[in-house]
């Protein structure tokens, strides 16, 4: 989370605990930086604007995605255990059903000079590093020593490629697990994207959902959720709090669990996310509904009910293990084009803009005496020297 989302995070949390209520708990570990951030924006005006694409009528946009394969500097540690080419073809198909549910009209293919052969580079591969003797007093985070390079070191191969969308598949993706008194680091899902970002983090054991997910978030889409209860009182004693505070029951539901409504998506219903699900259901949260799913609460000394029916089926959602056919919704194919043609993804459809980059060297080798982090930031310079030429 940017240490600005968390300040203001923390304001919000004081401000609710000042007013004697509950807080939510911040963000937990998430895929995305954007789950905390709830923006107060003009989604009618979005939609006006954009109502040819929200009605299914939008021109076709082809846009490449390059895998690039990472491991270690001695080889070690590959990203593509089990991954072949016909995998990856695989992955793309089922992503652009996802996306063609909503008549994004996005189509993604495979970028031709995709090799399986992965770039040696322990920086960019590895999220962190095992402390192989850590104190007694170790923490899972000072066991697993943060990588600080490797967002770098990703950009700086990912911002050669201005035209595509860069998927690392990558096998250093870890966290620390403690057996019999010893401490490892063991395999984890492993996957990062963001709107802001240079390219979309993939680790082992994915598919083509999580790849839809992924690219989403590349493409501007945030989570159907936000605040994450552990279970249906959680959420009442959250809503009733909010309730008193003010809102009406109906903003209260929205603004506590509807993570993409305050980011330009109105059309993904509020997600009060799999634990809540899981733990109503009695069932799992894949499975069917047992009891109705209904969030009771009293605040204002009345009794307020309110119908829990998260959009299971979303690419956007946690439910990504679940055996759905997974959707996007009109709002989402709207913003994700939004991305691809107004704003910071323009170069992966507007051939002039990549060339543009191209132009200026953002290929090119640059010094070997700069640091990751110069080398990351020159090659962004210049694609935006493209995106915004004065
Ligand atoms: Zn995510």
């Amino acid at each position: 989370m940017p240490s600005t989302t968390r300040a203001r995070a923390l304001l919000v949390a004081g401000l609710l605990a000042a007013a004697g209520a509950a807080a939510p708990s911040t963000a937990l570990a998430s895929d995305s930086p954007d789950d905390d951030a709830w923006n107060v924006v003009d989604l009618t005006r979005f939609q006006n604007t954009h109502a040819q694409v929200l009605a299914g009528q939008a021109s076709p946009l082809t846009v490449k995605v390059l895998f690039v394969p990472l491991a270690d500097d001695d080889g070690k540690n590959p990203g593509t255990d089990g991954v072949t080419v016909g995998v990856l073809d695989s992955w793309l198909a089922q992503t652009n059903k996802i996306y063609a549910t909503s008549k994004s009209n996005v189509t993604l293919v495979r970028d031709p000079r995709t090799s399986l052969a992965p770039i040696r580079s322990t920086a960019a591969n590895n999220d962190c590093f095992l402390d192989a003797s850590p104190s007694p007093f170790a923490t899972p985070a000072s066991v697993c020593k943060k990588n600080g390079l490797q967002a770098a070191a990703m950009s700086d191969i990912a911002l050669r490629y201005p035209d595509a969308i860069v998927v690392f598949l990558r096998g250093g993706n870890w966290e620390p697990k403690k057996t019999d008194g010893k401490w490892t680091l063991v395999r984890t899902a492993g996957n990062w994207s963001s709107g802001a970002g240079s390219y979309v983090a993939f680790g082992p054991g994915n598919g083509g959902v999580q790849l839809g997910h992924e690219i989403g978030h590349y493409l501007h889409l945030a989570h159907t959720h936000r605040y994450m209860p552990k279970s249906t009182g959680e959420a009442e004693r959250w809503l009733a709090a909010r309730v008193e505070a003010g809102e009406t029951p109906e903003q209260a539901y929205r603004s506590l669990f509807d993570g993409d409504y305050g980011r330009l998506v109105g059309d993904t219903a509020p997600d009060p996310s799999w634990d809540l699900v899981a733990s109503a259901n009695g069932a799992g949260a894949c499975g069917p509904f047992f009891t109705p799913l209904e969030l009771v609460f009293r605040a204002k000394e009345k009794t307020f009910r309110l119908n829990v029916a998260p959009p299971r089926t979303n690419v956007m959602a946690y439910y990504m293990t679940c055996n759905y056919d997974f959707v996007t919704t009109p709002g989402q194919a709207a913003r994700m084009r939004v991305a691809l043609l107004y704003a910071n993804r323009r170069a992966l459809v507007f051939p002039v803009v990549a060339k543009c980059a191209y132009d200026k060297g953002v290929a090119g080798e640059l010094p070997p005496a700069l640091s990751l982090q110069m080398k990351a930031a020159a090659r962004q310079q210049k694609l935006d020297e493209c995106l915004h030429p004065k």
